[in-house]
Order: structure tokens, then C-alpha cells, then sequence
């Protein structure tokens, strides 16, 4: 409960769900419609074209009405068979979390990772992977699952790296990325990094309310698909695939959602995509200079691989990340992310991605500072003013 009445806005700045900027939320206040009327099938062909685009393929994108954890389902389902061994590498919670899924669903996953909590400070290690495929000689791994973004940590892992590991290997393996908190944030190439089966959700890039999720996948998951022997029926690609070809799903959609996300397409490709990036990127740096001003170090130790999307911020020894982010909360109306499993009480997390601004940003990292400073932290400068400043030295080109 907060220690004041509440006035003025709460800042959401976990790294998603993400704020909801107005113009979706009029978008999704329509009323319903028929889903099998002809009006919602020209909206479902307008918004399975232009997620095409975001996802950077032809090929196409399946939307779920589920959160991002059933799409990654529907990526193992229908792509795998029992006792399948997949090549799985641990990033972080999310990574873990998927993990824990491929053992449940009867799959026999393989879990690479870097040693203990300094493990989840670095992104995917392409050389474990291919020096894992090329020992893999007679082609039992069927699988190489990674994740994108980690959101629990704020790394952006190299898929293209991951792409030529495996094809170094002259391994067969299928690719599945989870781009949940990538995607409309970091630069995401489905087609151009060769990924098998694509795994995204609403609420985070996208800038919608949680709700749907993505299964953007290539000819060969397709292809799988029809051999793949785990259960499946909700989540089965091949009748879905066949109906979108006329812009209607096998069951119910999220009729209002699918409003959210075709206004949220327009936002995103009117800006365009590449400035969409740079603002990431910009406000991502802003971001770790005021961290770095602090005196504090980032959870990502890899400068290439640092995240667009959110910046993980250590405590110095003695504090307690979930204290401040509770006084934080209780004093400033500031949600923050939690520290998530190795990294629990150690860190909290800054999102920094959608509909932000730099001031918004700005407000964040002074209830952030002042949250840190009532905590006893011992700070070594103000980041505030190291982030103003580089906001006001970097300014961000106007889109063309
Ligand atoms: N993967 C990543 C990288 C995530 O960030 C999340 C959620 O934050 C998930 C998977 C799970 O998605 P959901 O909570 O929408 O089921």
C-alpha cells in the first residue's frame, strides 16, 4: 500500500506488462464483433500482414490468445515428439522457467549454462552450443531453444551467433527464440537469423495489456509439425494456419486485443522500426550512465550484449533489493521488477521500453535514487543528472 493518497500517475517501469499508451487503449474499447462476420475477417488478415513486418518475415505469425508461457508451449508441442532431446541454454529465470516446461511436456532437455549466479550476468555462449552439436553425431538433439531478452537480467542474447553455431555444426536441429520481452524493442530478424519457430508476447514491446502471444514460424517447423508426436489440439499450428488464410481462427480470438495490437501495429510501423530500436538503445545507455554515476554495476557484465529493454541494477552489499523496491513503491508510486530467482534480493530491474519518454525515464531514476539514498546506500553521485545529461548530449533523430 502506498504511504500517501495516490495523485497524479503510477509509474509502471517493471519490463512488462509495459504502459498502455492511450491511443490503444481507445482502440480497444470498441464495441465486440462477430468473429465470424466479414468486418473481423478484414481485420484479422490487416493484423497477421502487418505483425509479418515486426517480426521481420514472410513466413507466417500464429497469434494465441494466451500469455507468452502458452506460446512457448505451442513452439515445443508442435514441433517435438516424447523423449525428443533439446539443446537449452540457461540465461536466466525465463530460460529456467522453459526449461522446467520441456521436462514436463516429457522432452529431455539439455541445460548449458555458465557457472551459478555470475552465469546469469552474460547472454547465450554460441561456442557451447556448437562445440554441443558437433559431438551430437548421429542428430539426437532436435532442438536449440534460447531466449532472446532475458528479462530477468537484461541481456540480449546474439541469435545470429546461435544461427551460425549450429550451421557450423552442420546440425539439423530446429531454432525456437523466445523474443517475449524483445520483440519492437531490440532488433529481432526471424527470417534473417534463420529461427525455426519465433515466441513472442503482447505485453511488453508490443504495448498491450497481457493477453496474446506469437508463434512466428519457418517452413521446416511447418514441416515438423507433421511428424511432431506430442499432444496437441488448441495449440496445433495446422488448422489454425489454414483458417487465418481468410482472417478467421478455429475458436474464439481476443476480439478486443486484436484491435489493441492493430492500432499498436500502426504506432510501431509509422515510427518505423529502426527508430523504434534507437530509442531502446538510448534510453537503455541513459539508463546504465546513471547506474554507473551511482557507483553501482548493471547485472550484464557484456557490454555487446547489454539490453535495450530493461537495465538490472546490483545492490551494494547489505541492502536488500526487494527493501528499496517496496520503499520505492510505498514512496513514489514507482513499480519496479523484482529480483527473480538466483538474482532474488540482490538486484531489481528498470524498464525502460514502449510508451516511455526520456523524462518519464528520468522520473524512474529519481525514485530510484531517492528510494536508494532512504535505504542507507552510499551512493557515489547523482544518476539523475548523469542521465539528463546524456539525454540532452544524445538527442534522438526525428522520424523520417
Ligand atoms: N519469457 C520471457 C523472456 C518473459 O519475459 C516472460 C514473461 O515475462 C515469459 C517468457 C512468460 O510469459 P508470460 O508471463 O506472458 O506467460
Amino acid at each position: 500500500k502506498l504511504d500517501f493518497h495516490p495523485s497524479g500517475r503510477h509509474f509502471l517501469q517493471i519490463p512488462g506488462p509495459s504502459p498502455v499508451p492511450d491511443r490503444i487503449l481507445r482502440a480497444m474499447s470498441l464495441p465486440t464483433i462477430d468473429h465470424r462476420g466479414p468486418e473481423f475477417g478484414a481485420l484479422g488478415l490487416e493484423v497477421l500482414r502487418k505483425i509479418r513486418e515486426v517480426f521481420k518475415t514472410q513466413q507466417p505469425v500464429v497469434i494465441y490468445p494466451a500469455s507468452g508461457t502458452g506460446a512457448w508451449e505451442a513452439a515445443l508441442v508442435n514441433t517435438l515428439s516424447p523423449g525428443d532431446r533439446v539443446l537449452m541454454f540457461e540465461t536466466g529465470h525465463f530460460a529456467t522457467l522453459w526449461e522446467k516446461m520441456a521436462r514436463r511436456l516429457g522432452l529431455e532437455p539439455e541445460f548449458l549454462s555458465l557457472q551459478g549466479y555470475e552465469g546469469w550476468r552474460h547472454g547465450v555462449q554460441a561456442d557451447m552450443i556448437e562445440r554441443r552439436l558437433r559431438e551430437d553425431s548421429g542428430h539426437t538433439i532436435k532442438a536449440v531453444c534460447v531466449v532472446h531478452n532475458e528479462t530477468s537480467t537484461g541481456v540480449t542474447s546474439n541469435i545470429a551467433a546461435v544461427r551460425r553455431a549450429i550451421d557450423e555444426a552442420r546440425h539439423p536441429a530446429l531454432l525456437l527464440v523466445d523474443t517475449i520481452s524483445g520483440l519492437a524493442c531490440a532488433d529481432y530478424q526471424h527470417d534473417g537469423w534463420g529461427v525455426d519457430v519465433t515466441i513472442s508476447g503482447s505485453q511488453k514491446g508490443l504495448m498491450l495489456p497481457p493477453g496474446i502471444s506469437f508463434n512466428a514460424v519457418s517452413d521446416k517447423a511447418v514441416e515438423a509439425s507433421r511428424r511432431a508426436q506430442l499432444p496437441k489440439s488448441f495449440w496445433a499450428w495446422d488448422e489454425i494456419l489454414e483458417l487465418n488464410k481468410s482472417g478467421y481462427w478455429p475458436y474464439t480470438p481476443n476480439t478486443n486485443l486484436l484491435y489493441g495490437l492493430n492500432e499498436a501495429l500502426d504506432m510501431l510501423l509509422e515510427e518505423g522500426l529502426e527508430q523504434v530500436f534507437a530509442r531502446h538503445q538510448r534510453w537503455a545507455a541513459g539508463v546504465r550512465a546513471a547506474v554507473e554515476c551511482w557507483g553501482l554495476e548493471v547485472q550484464c557484465q557484456d557490454p555487446s550484449v547489454y539490453s535495450p529493454v530493461l537495465t538490472g541494477v546490483v545492490m551494494p552489499e547489505g541492502i536488500d533489493a526487494d527493501a528499496v523496491r517496496s520503499l520505492i513503491y510505498k514512496r513514489f508510486d514507482l513499480s519496479l521488477g523484482t529480483g527473480l530467482g538466483k538474482a532474488k534480493g540482490k538486484m531489481f530491474r528498470i524498464g525502460h521500453l514502449g510508451d516511455c519518454n526520456d523524462l518519464t525515464l528520468i522520473a524512474t531514476l529519481g525514485g530510484c535514487e531517492a528510494g536508494l539514498k532512504l535505504s542507507g546506500a552510499k551512493l557515489q553521485g547523482s544518476g539523475v543528472l548523469a542521465a539528463l545529461d546524456y539525454f540532452a548530449a544524445h538527442p534522438l533523430a526525428a522520424a523520417s
